[in-house]
């Protein structure tokens, strides 16, 4: 069995990155591609980044029980869909949910065996100017998401780990330190190196 991450992060924190560098660099971890009914960014594959869908079609994945969890974020719904997630994790394969603090506090019900990672930027102005940087939002999106800024970083004392992500890769070497010794707990060492433990004794 995989284990289960959860990364929450305000919007443009620079989750995202970190996490498409850090699965580059661990192998056995994927990233759950979350349902959402906001538009897709220029360069957004449907499918890879998001399945984007219309609110009709997630009003009816909810009423299908389709989703682990969802929650209204900026005014667009996201949610995480069951099927793929428990199939990832029965494959040995560790995922992440890349979700918002209502998603984690929902999955903190479904499962105890989740660990939860939050990013924080170096400062607020970090924050805008990495928003604005990314140059995929327009002003006024900016500043909705700035304005949520410290209603989601409030949230930080409710997860394991916090990152902040000042130099780059920096916060890669630690989220990927997080990976590695969650990788050698007494728990996974016994599942994962079961003949090996067995044979020395
Ligand atoms: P970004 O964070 O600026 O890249 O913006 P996104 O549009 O990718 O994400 C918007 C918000 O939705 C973030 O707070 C995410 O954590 C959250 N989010 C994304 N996917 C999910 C999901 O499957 N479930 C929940 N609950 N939240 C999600
Ligand atoms: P999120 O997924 O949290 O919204 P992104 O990964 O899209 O954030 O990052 C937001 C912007 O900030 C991107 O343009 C990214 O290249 C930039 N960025 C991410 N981390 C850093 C960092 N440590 N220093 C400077 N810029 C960063
Ligand atoms: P963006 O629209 O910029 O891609 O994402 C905005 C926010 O939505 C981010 O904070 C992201 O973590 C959150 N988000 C993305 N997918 C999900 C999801 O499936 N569930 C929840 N709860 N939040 C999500």
């Amino acid at each position: 069995m995989g284990r289960l991450y959860i990364v929450s992060a305000p919007s443009g924190a620079g989750k995202s990155s970190l996490l498409t560098a850090l699965i580059d660099q661990v192998q056995d971890v994927k990233i759950s591609v979350s349902t959402t009914t906001r538009a897709s960014r220029p360069g957004e594959i449907n499918g890879k980044h998001y399945n984007f869908v219309t609110i009709e079609q997630f009003e009816s994945m909810i009423q299908q029980d389709e989703f682990y969890e969802h929650a209204k974020v900026f005014g667009n719904y996201y949610g995480t869909s069951k099927s793929w997630v428990a199939e990832q994790l029965e494959s040995g394969v560790d995922v992440i949910l890349e979700i918002d603090w209502q998603g984690a506090q929902q999955m903190r019900e479904v499962t105890k065996d989740i660990i939860t990672i939050f990013i924080v930027p170096p400062s607020i102005e970090a924050l805008h100017n990495r928003l604005v940087g990314r140059g995929q939002d327009s002003d006024e999106i900016i500043e909705k998401r700035m304005s949520e800024a410290r209603s989601e970083i409030s949230h930080y004392d409710e997860y394991d780990y916090v990152v902040i992500n000042d130099e780059f890769d920096h916060a890669v070497n630690q989220i990927k330190s997080i990976f590695a010794s969650n990788r050698l707990t007494l728990e996974t060492q016994q599942r994962t190196n079961k003949a090996l433990l067995e044979a020395l004794l």
